[in-house]
């Protein structure tokens, strides 16, 4: 379906939640979820160049074009959601198997695509905005099941300016995420990186926490 190499990533935790609220998408963080710190950061050479990498390396710290994931823990139902935010691996997950971004089931689907809200402002970078918007358009936020596409245009604070759109075809992109650069004074954060495409050098110095897809073959619709 992809151009972008399978099993490569793979998911931590059994995937169930501990308890599950029905408002509570799927892909929000919860305050007892724990992101990793600079601490755990290192550079390392690989074919020919420096790159950001784990000081203790796990299988999943990259993803299938080698770019070096945030580590997020999961204890999902565990605290208080953060609603403004998304968990990084759960994030991946439902845009790399195109699942809800809700309740993690298989997203909507029909002849014309895959269901997706949308809104202009989704795509921040001025670099990397789709002047045909929504053909075009680079996303952070994973599709959505018919039901829970209409639960968040309900409830979802961006929903006055939701569209809702079907999508032949999704494609994998690159990632958002923060920059690392080291100097000798140490690390430089760097948080207002664009969204990166995969193959951008920029990305070894990357700690990704959002897989983007580009939205093609986009046309909108009513709200199943
Ligand atoms: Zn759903």
């Amino acid at each position: 379906m992809h151009a972008f190499p399978k099993n490569t990533r793979r998911r931590r935790g059994n995937g169930r939640p501990a308890r599950s609220p029905d408002l509570v998408p799927y892909v929000v963080p919860w305050d007892s979820e724990h992101v990793g710190g600079v601490s755990a950061l290192t550079t390392e050479h690989h074919g020919g160049y420096s790159r950001l990498a784990y000081k203790a390396p796990r299988e999943s710290d990259r993803d299938g074009a080698e770019v070096l994931w945030t580590r997020h823990t999961q204890s999902r139902g565990v605290g208080n959601p953060k609603f403004a935010a998304m968990h990084s691996e759960r994030q991946f997950e439902c845009m790399y198997a195109l699942k809800c971004q809700v309740c993690a089931e298989p997203a909507s689907r029909n002849k014309d695509g895959y269901l997706f809200l949308s809104w202009p402002e989704d795509q921040p970078h001025p670099e990397n905005r789709s002047p045909g918007w929504p053909e075009g358009a680079l996303t952070t936020q994973p599709p959505l099941c018919e039901a829970h596409a209409r639960t968040a245009a309900r409830l979802c604070p961006h929903a006055p300016h939701f569209v809702a759109l079907r999508v032949g075809l999704p494609k994998l992109w690159g990632v958002l995420g923060t920059a690392y650069p080291r100097t000798v004074g140490g690390w430089v954060i760097d948080n207002t990186i664009p969204e990166l495409r995969f193959g951008d050098p920029r990305l070894r110095h990357v700690l990704a926490s959002h897989l983007v897809r580009q939205l093609r073959k986009v046309k909108i619709v009513e709200l199943p």
